[in-house]
């Protein structure tokens, strides 16, 4: 399908791509040249060399400084991109036939990452505040019967992204938050949390992370993919002591280590709080961009009953269709005038609804983005008239 969607000519709101405008290229030569000729011969080869499991420490020590909890180095791993973090919580966590909780929708790669494992994934209700906590008590009861089989214990863990979801763009206010964890720690249920948008906030910070109320019931994944750049494949997780063993095991088996050379180009990128500086550059962007497909979506779905969120920072929002279509069956028709989206049907565990679908607002440019909402009202009216 994504094929289809990146034809040439395409107005494309459905790729997950960050804005390329924000790679820091000339940040990013400075430093391959420190790492390569700054530190001495012995340096650069060991940049070149097999390294550690857990990660080049300075760079663990780096993550573990900039989290608003008290983190350890020791459990910081250097993960090759989170989506790594996401399989190797699934090696280690997941048995055949065991249940393991997301939000409903949740971020398709996870759903990814989980089903080679066999689980049973369950669906937690989700408003536009995140997780349903009551729901939740009911779906991590010790038994479960959904159709046909029975699961005879209790969840491994609810996946979980509080900040500017992917696909939704929602973010879970501070009394859910605290619920949530409350709640999740009562019970019980580890947490895993995924946050690789919480620093892509619009006008305010989202609250502190699920983890930092309750740091030995979670597992928690960050990236460098959204605020310097994807392709150099690094995010970390953090992780209790005790579980920490078996998760380096699980990264050994997997990939040895994260490229060494990336690790420490990335280490001399953000010494001296380049992100500080950095990042602000990339929320304004985002945040233009979204206004801008806000303002056509108002403009061009005038009369048709299209609903949509706004979200306060992220890369995407989520679009709910009139009654009676379907989003799957709407994405050729798109096509065919030129736009392209992800029909939300991908994201959901189970009780997918039809209706939904998710724009990315990163990739396109401004100038695009009235061009392209107008092509999907022209799509939606063809559709729903038919
Ligand atoms: N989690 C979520 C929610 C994501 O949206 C993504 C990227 N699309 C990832 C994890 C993986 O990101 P990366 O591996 O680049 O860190």
């Amino acid at each position: 399908m994504l094929k289809v969607t990146e034809k040439p000519g395409i107005i494309s709101f459905a790729g997950g791509l960050p804005s390329p405008q924000t790679f820091p290229i000339e940040a990013f030569a400075d430093a391959c040249e420190k790492v390569l000729r700054g530190g001495g011969v012995d340096s650069a080869r060991a940049s070149l060399q097999y390294a550690a499991s857990e990660g080049y420490r300075p760079l663990c020590e780096w993550v573990a400084a900039s989290l608003p909890w008290d983190v350890s180095p020791d459990q910081v791993m250097i993960t090759t991109g989170s989506q790594q973090g996401l399989d190797l919580v699934a090696k280690v966590l997941i048995d055949e036939g065991s249940r393991v909780l997301v939000e409903t929708p949740t971020y398709l790669g996870a759903l990814q990452a989980f089903t080679p494992m066999e689980p049973q994934i369950v669906g937690v209700a989700s408003d536009a505040e995140g997780v349903d906590v009551d729901d939740l008590e009911g779906k991590a009861a010790p038994t479960l019967r959904t159709g046909a089989s029975v699961t005879p214990e209790g969840p491994r863990f609810l996946y979980v992204l509080p900040n500017f979801q992917n696909p939704t763009g929602r973010s879970m206010s501070e009394a859910r938050r605290a619920a949530l964890v409350a709640r999740a720690a009562a019970i019980g249920l580890p947490l895993v949390e995924d946050n690789p948008y919480g620093d892509l906030w619009f006008d305010h910070p989202p609250p502190p992370p699920l983890t930092a109320r309750n740091p030995e019931g979670c597992i928690y994944l960050g990236s460098f993919s959204k605020v310097l750049a994807p392709g150099l494949r690094l995010g970390f997780m953090v992780a209790p002591k005790a579980i920490m063993p078996k998760l380096l095991q699980a990264k050994q088996a997997a990939d040895l280590h994260s490229p060494s050379f990336n690790q420490r180009v990335v280490a001399e990128v953000l010494k001296d709080g380049f992100l500080d500086r950095h990042v602000p550059t990339i929320r304004a962007l985002y945040k233009r961009q979204c206004h801008a497909m806000l303002s056509a979506l108002r403009t061009e779905m005038a009369g048709l009953d299209v609903q949509w969120n706004e979200p306060d920072g992220g890369m995407f929002l989520w679009v709910r269709l009139p009654e009676g279509m379907n989003a799957t069956e709407l994405l050729p028709k798109a096509v065919e005038h030129g736009v392209a989206f992800v029909p939300g049907s991908a994201f959901y565990a189970d009780h997918a609804d039809p209706r939904t679908l998710r724009l990315s607002f990163v990739t396109a440019t401004v100038e695009q983005m009235g061009v392209g909402i107008a092509a999907l009202a022209r799509a939606i009216r063809e559709q729903h008239g038919a």
